[in-house]
């Protein structure tokens, strides 16, 4: 399969996106707006409409769906959130954080309803995705960049963008020395329940630091109630041993561990259909320093930049960041448009992931840590200035305006 290729003044006319995801569709679709050929290779078989699971989407995430006109369809699919409660294990409230003024709040939606969004967009501006396409390798020469498939097909163009998620093979091909992502001492778990039989919680999502897990839910106005555990675990866990071990085996256990924590984790849990639940693994930390580009190879989302799976800013951080390459790329030619897409985006998702990894510490604190950490977080939480973290959630794109 060959892209066009043959750049314009030195600039990228066609684009091999690799991650059917966040960033790659958000990616292909700011490229098609940019006038550059693109097209999505996905690894799994077909789309991930099935998916489990739900994520928070914060408003400088909508503002890079606006700048390539999906915002108002993600929109439709998603309900606003009025705030997080923090709360220790026996029920009291460590801190609320509502929605700063001036800022539209973050909103829920089904991972697989935005999975669904953002293929249709995608597919309605005529980006192609090609399932069953899993990178392994890439070779480049004077005139272009090409991608070897594991089904040993290529496909060539005049830019690879590595859209391939923390695990990214892309970054492994940009630079062979390049660290795997660290564990972060937890395993996350996660369900929908169409019936919670729970009362709903007002639009705000609540997150308990439980004696033995962290334990976090939400339950929509319509019943529909949304819950998510990171558990401490000594060592890795993956989705494939999650698995093994089956829906019925995780919820009882977890059921056990939440018992005694002033959550409404026991019915939540109870009225879960083991079939449907959510494993995600062990909980990862993005290694540091890692490199972005590397001749015509460039990374984006969470290949680039993930932060923490509960700072709620990760799939945000990707559309930002997806929107932006394309942008450079429409305006510089190559390779300059790739020095100037990093110089762009890697201050500010270095410094949100900083901020967010802290979170993650605090999950997998041990029954010391967990008083002294029940104790302060009051105190810590009444001291810090909510709107100093407005800028966060501000990052908006002029599409149109040219990248200097
Ligand atoms: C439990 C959990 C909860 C989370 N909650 C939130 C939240 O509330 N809010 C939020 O903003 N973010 C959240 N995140 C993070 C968010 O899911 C990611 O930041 C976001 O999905 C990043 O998008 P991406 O497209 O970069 O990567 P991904 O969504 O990981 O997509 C990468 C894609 O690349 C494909 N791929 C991988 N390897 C290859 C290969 N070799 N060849 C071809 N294709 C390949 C994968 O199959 C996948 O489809 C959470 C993450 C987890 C694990």
């Amino acid at each position: 399969m060959t892209n066009s290729t043959g750049t314009t003044n030195g600039k990228a006319r066609s684009a091999l996106v690799i991650g059917g995801g966040v960033a790659g569709p958000v990616t292909a679709m700011a490229l098609h707006q940019a006038g550059i050929e693109a097209t999505v290779f996905e690894a799994y078989d077909g789309p991930a409409d099935e998916v489990g699971g739900g994520m928070g989407l914060a408003p400088n995430g909508f503002q890079a769906f606006d700048a390539i006109g999906v915002g108002d369809a993600i929109r439709a699919v998603s309900t606003e959130m009025n705030g997080i409660v923090l709360q220790s294990w026996n029920g009291k409230k460590l801190a609320e954080f509502g929605t700063l003024p001036g800022i539209d709040p973050t909103r829920f939606v089904i991972r697989a309803e935005l999975f669904r969004t953002l293929r249709e967009a995608a597919e309605e501006r005529g980006v192609t995705t090609v399932y069953g396409k899993r990178i392994v390798d890439a070779s480049e020469d004077a005139d272009g960049v090409t991608a070897h498939f594991e089904d040993g097909t290529t496909a060539k163009a005049d830019v690879l963008i590595g859209a391939d998620g923390l695990r990214s093979t892309v970054r492994r091909l940009i630079d062979p020395a390049a660290s795997a992502p660290q564990f972060a001492g937890t395993a996350g778990f996660g369900a929908m329940v169409a019936d919670a039989g729970v009362a709903p919680t007002d639009g705000k999502m609540h997150m308990t630091f439980g004696k033995r897990c962290f334990f976090a839910w939400q339950v929509l106005a319509d019943g529909t109630g949304i819950w998510f555990i990171n558990l401490p675990v000594p060592q890795p866990l993956s989705v494939n041993e999650q698995r093994e071990r089956g829906g019925a085996y995780w919820l009882g256990h977890l059921a056990e561990l939440c018992d005694g924590d002033a959550t409404p984790a026991g019915p939540l849990l109870a009225a879960t259909d083991p079939k449907t639940m959510l494993f995600a693994g062990s909980t990862e930390n993005m290694p540091r320093s890692v490199r972005w580009s590397r001749g015509r190879m460039v990374l984006t989302g969470d290949a680039a930049h993930a932060p923490s799976s509960s700072s709620g800013q990760g799939a945000s951080l990707a559309a930002e960041s997806a929107v932006e390459l394309a942008r450079c790329l429409r305006d510089l030619p190559l390779p300059e448009a790739l020095t100037r897409y990093e110089d762009l985006r890697r201050p500010r998702v270095e410094r949100i992931i900083k901020e967010t990894a802290r979170t993650n510490a605090r999950k997998a604190a041990g029954p010391v840590a967990r008083v002294v950490r029940d104790a302060l977080l009051p105190t810590m939480f009444k001291l810090m200035k909510p709107e100093k973290n407005a800028w966060q959630f501000q990052y908006p794109i002029d599409f149109h305006a040219p990248v200097a």
